[in-house]
């Protein structure tokens, strides 16, 4: 089985995205959100088949691991208010995807983060969409303000409540930033890239894999700089007496495959260890054109794992084992899905 360990829904019907520019024009304007739009179980059907279960098909992959469009969480928009009802409506739709297509999406939910509120607040959705909905992680944000980083590292108590129930729920967190609202930034060519690196520093020289011996992390797009500069962390760690770097991370860590051409691929596999990287494309998602010097798909990331001269063995494990490894409620869930299945 090939899965995918990062994908969106960007393809979501349009009057959903619709509803949220209204409910964030009534916030504004002090006033109660519309009521939220019908949506059809064949207009969800129309946008997966031609989408992402389309490229799967192509592809060659099994299942993808299905959450929200990552940049319209938009945790900087209105207030906890709206970022709870905003999540609770995005959450459900996923929870319908993996319900139509049980074989080939598992849901892992977007919190209902908002800039300096206590991360407290995304207990009860985590609760449910575990519980409810069957999914099997969720999307930290390290910075709801998208791009002024006004919330405490990582590495800070703040953010224990959350580590606490991934640990009771044997959930990971993928590191994920949303869309910038500061021009400095690019959403996808910087702000993303920025967000994993940052969440990666603030983890290694942190107390919380002491603190959570089992808690899981996973550094999306390659890890950000995270391998290219493999050689800084280490000496970071080894200046502030920390230790090995492999030692600090690698039992909590992980990095997916989001890496749009070979010489970063073989970069990634030769710096990581296979146990430690997960595939995924996050496709339909950043980076949707055609490499002229390839003629594929920049984001079809199967192809550079192909490529790689990996043993049979750590090709499984990247494709499939890490996965069900790192998302600790994965294999039950694809059963129960499966099982689910017409
Ligand atoms: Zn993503």
């Amino acid at each position: 089985m090939i899965i995918d360990c990062h994908g969106h829904y960007t393809t979501s019907p349009r009057q959903h995205e619709g509803w949220r520019g209204e409910q964030i024009e009534a916030h504004k304007a002090g006033k109660p959100p519309p009521p939220r739009p019908t949506i059809t179980d064949d207009e969800i059907r129309e946008t997966i088949a031609g989408g992402q279960l389309r490229m799967q098909r192509e592809r060659g992959t099994d299942l993808t691991i299905f959450s929200p469009r990552a940049a319209g969480m938009g945790h900087h928009l209105g207030d906890a208010t709206t970022s709870e009802a905003w999540a609770g409506a995005c959450n459900e739709l996923i929870y319908r995807v993996c319900s139509l297509f049980p074989k080939n999406f598992v849901g892992v939910a977007m919190l209902p983060q908002s800039a300096r509120v206590s991360p407290r607040n995304c207990l009860p959705e985590i609760d449910r969409c575990v519980n409810e909905y069957g999914f099997v992680g969720v999307n930290l944000n390290p910075d709801p303000s998208g791009g002024h980083w006004q919330d405490p590292p990582l590495s800070d108590r703040y953010w224990y409540r959350v580590y606490e129930k991934m640990a009771e729920y044997d959930i990971p967190a993928m590191i994920h930033v949303s869309a910038a609202c500061n021009p400095v930034y690019h959403t996808t060519g910087s702000h993303y890239l920025n967000g994993d690196t940052v969440g990666f520093n603030q983890l290694m020289t942190s107390s919380v894999f002491k603190d959570f011996p089992t808690i899981k992390f996973i550094i999306p797009h390659g890890g950000g700089a995270v391998p290219y500069h493999w050689g800084r962390f280490r000496g970071l760690a080894q200046d502030a007496k920390l230790g090995l770097l492999s030692d600090l991370v690698l039992k909590n860590i992980f990095f997916d495959t989001c890496v749009y051409h070979l010489p970063g691929q073989e970069l990634l596999a030769k710096v990581i260890p296979a146990d430690n990287i997960l595939f995924a494309s996050e496709m339909i998602g950043a980076v949707r054109g055609v490499d002229p010097e390839t003629g594929y798909h920049y984001d079809d990331t199967k192809r550079y794992i192909d490529q790689l001269p990996l043993s049979a063995e750590d090709q499984a494990k990247i494709f499939e084992g890490n996965a069900r490894r790192v998302y600790g409620r994965l294999s039950r869930t694809i059963e129960k899905q499966s099982a689910t299945a017409v």
